[in-house]
């Protein structure tokens, strides 16, 4: 394929996306899906199997009802239907790391359908229709070493864990979302944003993208105004939520590159990498024949009891969405303030900074300012900025308490996030604590009156403002470290 100079504006301009996104929790249950395994991440490999993960013959499985209770209640909370009856069902496919050679996921009959979740963006409300939440078994993970890459590409062996092997994974999958435009990358993320911050208000898993306890499969498809909708790619295995919102710009680049040529858009699955931010073709999709579907005979069917379902309704969490019009109220902040912080990703930083003794208004501004800039730097999530709400609010304290100017305090926010400790710590280590000692500031004061006697006859005759020059000279002779209110003070206090 040649390449293009198309820009995205281009593309709006003449084509429109449709999206859709599927997406994996693992849960955090404490067992396997269909067996006790322990489900821990991080064990050392294939220390978590037992005959019923590892698909031994003759092995049964049993359905996990801790699962089942989180599933009904991601179904809840995304305004679903529960179904009154249904059943598991097998999927076949060949795969190493998938020991049974078939998983076990709901196909026909999932456990939650037709539900809607409403993103907000800029103001402005998107509801994306809910398709399905259905539960199913995550399969073991293979690695491929020898290699320079990691893929089986060049590698001499490779090794499969079944630790991950039937952990409970709910899939959420949206209805298709058309009519968001040149905005449709920012919906997508706002999307499993929002979908994540529910999950984890629910408590059923810790949905850490970085360790792939939430991950993300993205459609896209693009046709030209009035015409139907367009193939679909799938852009599989998106692990994190900047990543979202790229794998989505770059398949409407790439495939209205190929339609603008005159070409079609294969359906196929493509592989999104992280350090480009390209896709490429993996696999032709398979259909759903391909998979010879048929209802799990070792597994009795599912019927939720409908007061049951009624009190797991009754006593579902406050959700993310009210949860931030509650602190916007608390925290006393404008509607287009708190849409600042929700892009930020920073409101619960700042919850946990203002629980560790900030201010508000404080911790918005080093969560917003230094810390923002920082995470966009690096591209990487505000939360891994590399500073914790606890190091924030005590870096506050030492403003508050006349310790650090604000300008000493961003210095040491730079050592704090360059891993050199708390700023405390950073504080001492580099000398950067204000000078307080008021010996050594009116030392400071005295030498530069005495070295500018003009400066010092014009305040003295009343032109208060000229002491200017003479606090930029204390600040320079204690290299920034005085407090410059206190410096003013002590001037005109002998100048008087
Ligand atoms: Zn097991």
């Amino acid at each position: 394929m040649t390449t293009t100079a198309l820009t995205y504006e281009d593309v709006t301009a003449r084509y429109e996306p449709v999206i859709g996104l599927e997406t994996h929790v693992e849960l955090g249950t404490n067992t396997k899906m269909f067996c006790g395994c322990p489900t821990g991440f991080g064990a050392e490999p294939n220390t978590q199997v037992c005959p019923v993960c590892l698909g031994l013959p003759g092995s049964l499985p049993v359905a996990n009802a801790a699962a089942i209770e989180a599933t009904v209640r991601i179904g809840l909370a995304l305004n679903c239907t529960i179904a009154s009856w249904c059943r598991f069902a097998r999927k076949n496919y060949f795969y190493p790391d998938m020991p049974k050679n078939f998983q076990i996921s709901q196909y026909d009959e999932p456990l939650c359908v037709d539900g809607w979740l409403d993103v907000e963006i800029d103001g402005r409300t998107v509801r994306v229709g809910i398709e399905r939440v259905h539960l199913e078994e995550d399969t073991g993970k293979t690695l491929h070493v020898g290699g320079a890459t990691g893929r089986i590409h060049g590698a001499t062996e490779s090794l499969v864990d079944y630790n991950r092997a039937g952990i409970p994974l709910v899939e959420i999958v949206t209805k298709p979302i058309p009519g968001t435009g040149a905005m449709a990358p920012e919906v997508a993320r706002a999307y499993v944003t929002e979908l994540r911050g529910i999950v984890r208000a629910l408590g059923v898993s810790d949905v850490r993208m970085e360790q792939g306890s939430l991950r993300c499969d993205v459609n896209t498809s693009l046709n030209r105004p009035g015409e139907p909708w367009g193939t679909r790619t799938e852009t599989k295995n998106v692990n994190s939520l900047r990543s979202v919102e790229r794998a989505v710009r770059t398949e409407m680049l790439r495939q209205a590159a190929v339609l603008d040529a005159g070409g079609t858009v294969v359906q196929e699955t493509r592989h999104f990498h992280e350090e480009t931010g390209d896709t490429t073709s993996g696999r032709s999709k398979e259909t759903a024949t391909d998979y010879r579907y048929f209802p799990e005979p070792d597994l009795v069917p599912l019927a939720p009891d409908p007061s049951w379902v009624a009190s797991l309704k009754a006593a579902l969490p406050e959700l993310p969405r009210v949860h931030r019009r509650r602190v916007q109220e608390r925290w006393g902040l404008s509607d287009l303030d708190m849409q600042s912080v929700v892009n930020a990703g920073a409101v619960e930083l700042i919850e946990a900074t203002v629980a560790a003794g900030a201010t508000p208004a404080a911790a918005r501004k080093w969560w917003l300012g230094e810390l923002a800039r920082r995470a966009n730097e690096l591209g990487v999530e505000l939360a891994a900025a590399g500073a914790t709400p606890e190091q924030v609010a005590e870096l506050q304290k030492l403003v508050d308490d006349g310790k650090l100017t604000d300008k000493l305090a961003r210095v040491v926010l730079e050592g704090v996030v360059a891993g050199e400790g708390g700023p405390a710590q950073v504080m001492a280590a580099r000398g950067l604590e204000v000078v307080s000692d008021t010996g050594a500031l009116a030392a400071a004061v005295d030498e530069a009156i005495a070295a500018n006697p003009e400066v010092a006859a014009k305040v003295r005759a009343g032109k208060v403002a000229a002491a200017g020059a003479l606090v930029g000279a204390v600040m320079k002779a204690t290299r920034g470290q005085a407090d410059a209110k206190a410096v003013r003070e002590l001037i005109l206090e002998r100048l008087s």
